[in-house]
């Protein structure tokens, strides 16, 4: 069955929901058993892991139906889902590290994940050390004995440098480490994490997932081998979300292949338009050929998201920068994207190195393109370089 096929049909049950197309949501705590009987079966297969309903914590029909549809659709063995993102990203590593061990992470992280490297992570006993994310095979000689996780997020957050996954995860396996993929630029519609040897994806579903800007979620996907240790710290910790939002995930999901190739058509054609101002240094967009990461993007991923930075030549103000993102009137200025308004926002890439220098002198934002009209959106940036040339 091909993606956008998967995405129509995964997880959905209508032959169980007296033929309703989508899984009715289910606001439930409690799921009593007829008989004592029926109680104790029920408890042997929970602790045996057995598909079930068996209390709303560990999930209800609705929550099963998108776990069963990200599972299909990243290639995993099966999901859980998270309240959010970042909680996923919490789950993924917690459940695979504990005191002693050590953790890499890629300079490039999203910012929260980077703070639970640093911060949470640290005061657990388990120490995380940053690597260039251009890196590649080369991650093996930052090993330790204790390297337990090697963490990848490809394209990296805000600057969008495109991963060796494959040559990572393969030194990491030599050296009996897992790889932890955060995968929301790449979706699970435009890179295949198992089949690039990730042992643990994390989607923040938050962003195209629910795909509308209403509702916060996340999902971790795991393989087989991986799946009764996350299973067990989800569980153990508690982690549930909201049936609403959990709906809201499964609703998003069915249009989800649609969308996107709008969001990439458009996110392309403006990082091209963008690419011929003369005020721009540097379009961070791997789908672009000029880009350092596009021979890799190309060869790993079947698609591009709408999100991409911008990089202003040394010289420009911040000021001028402000004056082009203020007065745009299509582009709401805030963080998270993925849904299917535009976006922009300021960024300072240099602020969040440890490992590598951020080469690049001028300000920075970035965009994600929504599924307005093109032209709407490029002649909103028109005005808007224009206001930047008058603050010059
Ligand atoms: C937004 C984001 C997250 C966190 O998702 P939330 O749902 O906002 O917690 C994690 N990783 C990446 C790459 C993100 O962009």
């Amino acid at each position: 069955m091909r993606d956008e096929t998967k995405t129509v049909h995964a997880g959905r049950h209508p032959d169980q929901h007296d033929g309703a197309v989508n899984p009715p949501v289910y606001h439930a705590s409690t799921i009593l058993s007829p008989t004592v009987e029926d109680w104790e079966r029920k408890k042997r297969a929970r602790a045996a892991d057995e598909p079930g309903v068996y209390y709303g914590r560990f999930g209800t029909p609705t929550t099963q139906a998108l776990e069963e549809a990200v599972a299909a659709l990243e290639g995993g063995y099966r999901s859980l889902v998270y309240p959010s993102g970042l909680a996923a990203c919490h789950g993924a590593l917690m459940a695979l590290l504990a005191a002693g061990d050590h953790v890499l992470m890629p300079d490039s992280v999203y910012a929260p994940t980077r703070a639970l490297g640093a911060r949470l992570l640290q005061r657990f006993g388990v120490a995380t050390t940053f690597y260039d994310p251009l890196v590649g095979s080369g991650i093996a000689s930052q090993m330790r004995p204790n390297t337990r996780v090697v963490f990848v997020e490809s394209p990296g957050s805000l600057t969008f440098e495109v991963q060796d996954v494959p040559a990572i995860a393969a030194a990491a396996h030599a050296r009996g480490a897992l790889v932890v993929m955060d995968n929301t630029w790449g979706t699970p519609l435009y890179f295949r994490p198992f089949a690039h040897g990730v042992d643990v994806s994390v989607q923040a579903a938050t962003k195209y997932i629910v795909g509308h800007s209403d509702a916060m979620l996340g999902v971790v996907t795991c393989s087989r081998e991986t799946w009764p240790r996350v299973r067990a710290y989800t569980h153990e910790t508690g982690q549930t979300a909201g049936p609403d939002d959990v709906y809201l995930a499964q609703r998003g999901l069915r249009t989800l292949a649609v969308r996107l190739a709008r969001h990439w058509e458009n996110g392309v054609a403006l990082a091209q338009w963008v690419a011929r101002q003369p005020e721009v240094e540097r379009v961070l967009h791997p789908a672009l050929p000029d880009d350092p990461g596009h021979a890799l993007w190309r060869r790993d991923f079947t698609g591009a998201c709408g999100l991409f930075g911008v990089v202003l030549r040394e010289g420009v103000s911040e000021r001028a920068l402000a004056a082009l993102l203020d007065g745009l009137e299509l582009y709401g200025i805030g963080a998270s994207w993925g849904g299917y308004e535009s976006l922009v926002m300021p960024m300072r890439p240099a602020e969040l190195r440890t490992a590598t220098v951020w080469p690049h002198k001028g300000p920075a934002f970035r965009v994600h393109a929504g599924l307005e009209a093109i032209d709407d959106l490029v002649r909103d940036l028109e005005a808007g370089f224009a206001r930047l040339r008058a603050a010059l």
